[in-house]
């Protein structure tokens, strides 16, 4: 008898959504894939050894497997993987990391979400798998055509702060928005993206009066 030996970390692209010149979400069919929205997986392109993290962008009860990923164009993986298609394959590991909502907590707070960039890819997921919870979804980018697949969120709940676009919901950072909001103190934060959005916005907060209890952060580079 043959013995076939299937390698299950290794998975087919089934979809590829290009949203802007620089970021496109690449989908592959879940399987057996067990996570919890928020957290991350690595991924890398079959026959390299580099890898990296990747928030899933998908909801816990979804049939696919998706990653939004924004291009650093200096960067290894990211250009490369802005080449796949459909029927390539990828090298998947996880799921990781502990960043998503709060149990205790899913009905009690309200659950604030501040991203910047790409950064909004675990919140998609926590939207998607959690389509009754009482969030507000702040979302910091550059221009408008960077609030990624923004119809997912209802118009009510999602501001979308552009730092270089007249045509956002909020003309500058998310940091200035922040500022002139006032929040629930049954508030949870959540952020996720860049290092130095998320010092400013754990600054902001705590002189708001909300201690490190009331914030969870991913910090993506
Ligand atoms: C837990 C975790 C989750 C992540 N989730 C996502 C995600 O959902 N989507 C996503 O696009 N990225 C995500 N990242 C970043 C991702 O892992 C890679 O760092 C990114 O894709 C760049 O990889 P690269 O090989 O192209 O660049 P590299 O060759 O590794 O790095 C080039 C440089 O770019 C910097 N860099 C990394 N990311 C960015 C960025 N977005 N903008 C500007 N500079 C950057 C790095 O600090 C480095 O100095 C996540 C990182 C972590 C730690």
């Amino acid at each position: 008898m043959m013995d076939f030996k299937i390698d299950t970390n290794f998975y087919t692209v089934s979809q590829v959504r290009h949203l802007t010149e620089h970021a496109f979400v690449v989908q592959v069919p879940r399987r057996n894939f067990k996570f919890t929205a928020g957290q991350h997986l690595v991924l890398g392109m079959k026959d390299d050894y580099h890898t990296r993290e990747y928030s899933i962008y998908s909801g816990e009860n979804e049939e696919v497997l998706e990653v939004l990923v924004k291009e650093v164009e200096e960067g290894y993986l990211s250009p490369r993987l802005k080449q796949v298609k459909e029927g390539d394959s990828l090298e998947i590991h996880g799921p990781f990391g502990h960043f998503g909502i709060e149990e205790k907590k899913r009905d009690t707070h309200k659950h604030v979400f501040i991203a910047s960039g790409s950064g909004i890819a675990p919140f998609r997921s926590m939207v998607k798998t959690y389509p009754e919870l009482d969030y507000q979804l702040i979302h910091g980018v550059r221009t408008i055509d960077e609030g990624y697949e923004r119809e997912n969120y209802s118009t009510d709940r999602y501001v979308l702060c552009t730092s270089r676009d007249d045509n956002g919901d909020f003309k500058g950072r998310v940091t200035a928005y922040l500022h002139e909001q006032e929040f629930d103190k049954n508030t949870q934060f959540y952020l996720c993206g860049n290092s130095q959005m998320i010092f400013d916005v754990l600054e902001l907060l705590k002189n708001k009066g909300f201690g490190r209890d009331s914030v969870s952060a991913e910090v993506y580079f």
